[in-house]
């Protein structure tokens, strides 16, 4: 009786259940909705019938959406379980209902930089300084040994790896605190490196959180009043969005 686990949609919250008794003839939605299983008598497949439904009550069928005649007794041909449902959907390669996807906001990652603007974006929004930091325990350095005096070309590869991982830490770091705040770039982007008392060291990575947008589209938002003078909003005063021509004296 216990095989294995079978997945269930609330066909109302949309929610995915899991039931590991495939032969049960009734499911409870955590939303608060309760379902029995039945067949569908146009299309054949077992379909959700919420269980408020009433003796002789048609209901409609989740997948091809028919009514059906109500349903009459305990022994009614379309009785069907979890297991059936699953099954069937398994056959008819059908699939669970995806939610709506997010749209998509102008929150998207774009960059981090450390110049104070963006070429081909506009500020729209400043969040304020964001930092990441990564301390480590000096002797985690010491500790490396043989291996960070392995020369290459001068270069003692295994520091330069550590502390790159270390910048990229902090990095990373700075930019999730940034996506916290709803940043999609930050500008004037620094690395500061300290000792601390010897036994520490630190790596950290700062900037200014900002939301950029494309002049393109910030310029074509603008639309139809480009071009004209615009009274200010809020009773600010007019200003002007043409062209200026400089005057020679
Ligand atoms: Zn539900
Ligand atoms: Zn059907």
């Amino acid at each position: 009786m216990n095989q294995d686990v079978v997945q269930v949609q609330c066909p109302k919250c949309l929610q995915i259940g899991q039931s590991s008794n495939r032969r049960a003839a009734r499911w409870d939605c955590p939303c608060g909705y309760s379902y029995y299983f039945r067949r569908c008598s146009a299309c054949g497949v077992v379909s959700h019938v919420t269980s408020v439904q009433r003796r002789h009550e048609p209901w409609d069928c989740t997948w091809c959406k028919a009514a059906n005649q109500g349903y009459t007794s305990r022994n009614d041909p379309a009785t069907a379980t979890l297991g059936d449902l699953a099954a069937d959907m398994a056959s008819h390669g059908l699939d669970f209902i995806r939610r709506q996807p997010e749209p998509v906001r102008d929150t998207q990652p774009v960059l981090i930089v450390t110049t104070n603007e963006v070429p081909g974006y506009r500020i729209t929004q400043v969040h304020g300084d964001v930092f990441g930091l990564i301390v480590r325990a000096r002797n985690y350095f010491s500790n490396m040994g043989a291996q960070l005096r392995t020369l290459a070309g001068g270069e003692v590869a295994g520091y330069t790896k550590l502390l790159t991982d270390s910048r990229n830490q902090a990095r990373e770091r700075m930019w999730r605190e940034a996506r916290a705040r709803g940043a999609n770039a930050i500008v004037a982007m620094r690395f500061d490196c300290n000792e601390i008392g010897d036994i520490m060291s630190e790596v950290a990575a700062y900037g200014t959180a900002v939301t950029v947008e494309p002049i393109q589209a910030a310029a074509a938002r603008i639309g139809p009043a480009a071009g004209h003078v615009s009274q200010g909003r809020h009773g600010q005063a007019p200003h002007l969005t043409g062209e200026l021509t400089d005057t020679v004296p």
